[in-house]
């Protein structure tokens, strides 16, 4: 079944500051649907000084505006009513998303949606349990820590899941009365700028949320490099992030970076083989391929490796592979021609380093000009080659054969990048001694990516810098304040006194 084309696209897309849509003022840019590989619409750019207009507004809503002085209440409020206005429009943002990023529109309908509008949600409960710190140590004062919005955030999130990205960074920092200016990425900006106008429509006031549009060396840099931005927080690649933080030190601004990932995904002979194959399938070809946590480095003990292997490719050369509209296709295009790029590269480098490519390795041009790959399951030589340590960011797997839990601990943890990791077994040791060993940020125990949003989330090594999730982003979005009042006044030397 193909959904009918009920919504429409907008034909050019400019920024949303104050309250209201504003046309961009710098270079316009096609934006692509990549089931097509053609443009379908148009971006135009916001220059350095259409950022700073979204930034003074969003100060203004800071310092002057109603919501950073709002009751918990009434933002709770604001935050329930985005999240029902989303579920309302989660067919057509749905819709946009599939367009724009070629993610299957199943995913974007049972997933990616439901969780935009439930960060919203989670957020707008959360705050309304939150509670303080007193301090009563010190004889006769009483010091009360009281936590206040931190200011402007800019908020950068990548083309991979942008809706479900950007809505968690928005509804993490408005939560606790920061105001905030969203750059999504120039390649994905159709959804994300829909969504800010229908939070709008749900009540928020003008100037909490405000949005640029642009590339990243251009609108994203001015955003980071603007002195009155207090935070940043950036979804995205390893590269991006490094350079984010050091333009971000240039005002001492905090950041915030969910980085990239090579994560193992580690299958023992201890495993329910078929749950841990349909893991290992779902973790590395589920968004396309196209995710952080992605399973991407699949590594299997000696004893079982090569019937999981022979399955593993069996049923990847079995996907479904085409238009991301069709509700039976269980993997869409690439997102961009870039990308696909990159990944035929590397299926060349696979060889070149003496990998085997036991499937896919191609694009599929005889499914029209859309950015599509074959699936690619690729046997490698050792951990160190490039293709097992580089974040491809497609559907690209590589396995790799280990014995015994010392050695799947020494491989798993070879890597600059420390996101997730995935263990698949049923013996209480092993388990414990991996979750124990594994150097990442979070560890999934006998199931694909499953995420709590009450617990911090984020990457070790160069996978990331602070964590998100209810009580990180609380720390994140706020600025402590330490008010100390004597119980009694206290006796004061009187200087200069006679
Ligand atoms: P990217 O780093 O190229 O771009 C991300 C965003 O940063 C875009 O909006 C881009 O315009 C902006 N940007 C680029 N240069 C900038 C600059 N100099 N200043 C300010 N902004 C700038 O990443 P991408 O290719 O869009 O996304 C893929 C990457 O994102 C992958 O590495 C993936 O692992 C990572 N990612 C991480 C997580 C996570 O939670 N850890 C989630 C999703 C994606």
């Amino acid at each position: 079944m193909t959904a009918g084309a009920a919504f429409s696209l907008p034909a050019l897309l400019g920024a949303w500051i104050d309250g209201r849509p504003c046309a961009g003022d710098g270079e316009q840019w096609p934006v692509f649907n990549p089931a097509l590989g053609r443009p379908v619409s148009v971006l135009a750019e916001s220059s350095a000084s259409q950022v700073d207009a979204a930034v003074k507004a969003a100060v203004t809503a800071f310092e002057r505006g109603p919501w950073p002085r709002a009751s918990v209440e009434h933002r709770q409020g604001v935050l329930r009513a985005i999240q029902a206005q989303l579920l309302r429009h989660a067919e057509e943002l749905a819709w946009l998303e599939c367009q724009n990023t070629g993610i299957v529109l199943r995913e974007l309908r049972q997933r990616h949606l439901p969780r935009a509008a439930a960060n919203f949600g989670f957020f707008a409960d959360y705050i309304g349990q939150s509670a303080g710190q007193v301090y009563r140590q010190t004889p006769g004062y009483t010091s009360t820590v009281v936590r206040e919005p931190a200011g402007v955030a800019a908020l950068i999130s990548p083309w991979n899941a942008p809706v479900a990205l950007s809505s968690m960074q928005i509804a993490s920092a408005i939560a606790f009365g920061a105001t905030c200016v969203v750059k999504p990425s120039e390649q994905s900006p159709l959804a994300v700028l829909r969504m800010v106008e229908l939070m709008h429509e749900a009540g928020l006031p003008p100037g909490v949320v405000n949005l640029v549009n642009g590339r990243g060396p251009l609108t994203g840099e001015a955003l980071v490099a603007h002195p009155d931005v207090r935070r940043v927080c950036f979804t995205g690649g390893t590269e991006t992030g490094r350079h984010i933080m050091q333009t971000a030190a240039g005002h001492l601004a905090p950041c915030t970076l969910e980085l990239g990932g090579k994560s193992a995904n580690i299958v023992f002979e201890s495993a329910d083989l078929g749950r841990a194959l349909d893991g290992a399938l779902l973790g590395i070809f589920s968004n396309n391929g196209q995710q952080c946590l992605a399973g991407s480095r699949i590594l299997v003990q000696r004893s079982v490796f090569d019937d999981f292997v022979e399955r593993f490719v069996e049923r990847a050369r079995r996907l479904r592979i085409g238009d991301p509209m069709d509700e039976a296709t269980e993997l869409g295009p690439l997102a961009s021609q870039a990308q696909l790029q990159r990944v035929l590269r590397y299926a060349a480098l696979a060889r070149e380093e003496g990998g085997r490519v036991l499937t896919g390795g191609a694009a599929i041009p005889a499914l029209g000009p859309g950015f599509y790959a074959e699936p690619t399951a690729v046997l490698v030589p050792g951990n160190a080659c490039r293709v097992a340590q580089d974040e491809i960011f497609g559907p690209f797997a590589t396995l790799l054969p280990f014995d015994g839990v010392e050695d799947a601990l020494a491989i798993a943890n070879a890597s600059r990048y420390g996101l997730v990791s995935y263990v698949w077994s049923d013996h209480l040791p092993t388990v414990t001694a991996m979750t124990e060993g594994l150097r990442t940020g979070v560890v999934w125990v006998n199931t694909p990516m499953t995420r709590e949003l009450r617990a911090p989330f984020g990457g070790f090594k160069e996978s990331g810098v602070g964590r998100q999730g209810g009580a990180a982003c609380e720390a994140f979005f706020t600025e402590e304040k330490v008010v100390t009042v004597p119980i009694v006044p206290p006796v004061l030397r009187r200087l200069g006194g006679q």
